[in-house]
């Protein structure tokens, strides 16, 4: 069998390991799948769901094959035996109410396929009784049934959840790897040839994820996003500035009417400050924000370790306001009354 998944770019050990168990039938009944936000783990999960059930399977075909029946209805959302959990609408925790229905489903038996997929999204969601109320579940889960946890971090799930379950780790792109993926995307092609800085802005922006990527070649995205950075790397350089009038100056760009908006210029500007702290200790760091290490360097260099902090601190308790729903003018005129004042 040939390495199944070829659908999916990325996290090849992942991929690597999961052909073999699906080849030698080894496949654990319990699986984490833990990553960042956006390293591909909701769409390993469909695609191993689609492996399992795929029509062509063991034929001499990609598996999943992504054209039979199984592998249409996976996607669509509607095969009979893929069952998703996730937090309800507005809610943030997945209680055991929940898990109890899931262990009830468990125990009937399948529809169209020998297998059985509940896949369980955000699963650091369980709260305690939920999570322990899955252990049986997990541990001698009936014939032909898989699950699949899927979280941003496997330390949130209880020891006892973890040690029944296989551990795969997913990884996000480096900048690098996600500029060789788009390369054969047509929009992106015709971007990096039209308007090469644009390009690169956008790799940066993507942080490694590959769907974020595709969404920021939506032009619309793409300007809102430049225009946030553009915010964010004016208030870097006013911080490399003597005195607070010039950093004072440009953070008074930064969005100041739509919450959604400021909170996304905020988040970014706490990732550019984090990296710049980060180098300034270990010029190797990995960074979240810039894309050129060599600028990043520069800029850590022209700012005191002390201005960061502060800077970074005070970024911190806005958007701690900001999350607490505080009025977006009063967000941004405390955290330029902080900035002034120190
Ligand atoms: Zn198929």
């Amino acid at each position: 069998m040939a390495q199944a998944f070829s659908a999916i770019l990325g996290n090849e050990a992942v991929k690597a390991r999961l052909t073999r168990a699906l080849r030698d039938g080894t496949l654990p009944h319990a699986l984490i799948l833990s990553g960042p936000e956006g390293s591909g783990r909701r769409t390993l999960a469909r695609e191993l769901a689609a492996a399992l059930f795929c029509l062509r399977r063991g034929e001499d075909a990609p598996l999943p094959c992504g054209e039979c029946e199984a592998c249409r209805k996976v996607r669509e959302g509607i095969f009979p035996d893929l069952h998703v959990i996730a937090p309800e609408e507005g809610k943030t925790t997945i209680g055991i109410a929940r898990i109890r229905e899931l262990r009830a489903e468990l125990a009937l038996t399948a529809n169209e396929s020998t297998h059985r997929v509940f896949i369980i999204e955000r699963a650091e969601a369980m709260n305690a009784a939920a999570q322990n109320a899955l252990l049986v579940s997990l541990e001698e889960p009936p014939e032909g049934v898989v699950i699949l946890l899927i979280t941003e971090s496997e330390e949130a799930l209880l020891p006892t959840v973890r040690s029944r379950c296989q551990l795969l780790r997913t990884e996000l792109f480096d900048a690098a790897a996600l500029e060789r993926h788009l390369a054969s995307n047509e929009r992106f092609a015709t971007l990096a040839r039209r308007s090469p800085e644009r390009a690169e802005a956008l790799l940066e922006s993507a942080g490694g994820c590959l769907g974020r990527a595709l969404l920021l070649l939506d032009e619309g995205k793409m300007a809102e996003v430049l225009s946030e950075r553009e915010a964010v790397d004016a208030v870097i350089r006013a911080l490399g500035a003597r005195g607070s009038a010039e950093l004072f100056s440009a953070l008074r760009l930064l969005p100041s009417t739509k919450r959604e908006e400021l909170t996304e210029a905020l988040a970014l500007l706490s990732d550019a400050l984090r990296d710049l702290i980060l180098l300034k200790r270990d010029p190797t760091a990995p960074l979240v924000y810039y894309y050129d290490r060599e600028t990043a360097l520069t800029l850590a260099e022209s700012v005191g370790i002390q201005r960061l902090f502060r800077l970074s601190d005070a970024v911190a308790e806005a958007e701690d306001d900001l999350s607490r729903n505080a009025n977006v003018p009063i967000v941004l005129s405390t955290l330029l009354y902080a900035v002034a004042a120190r």
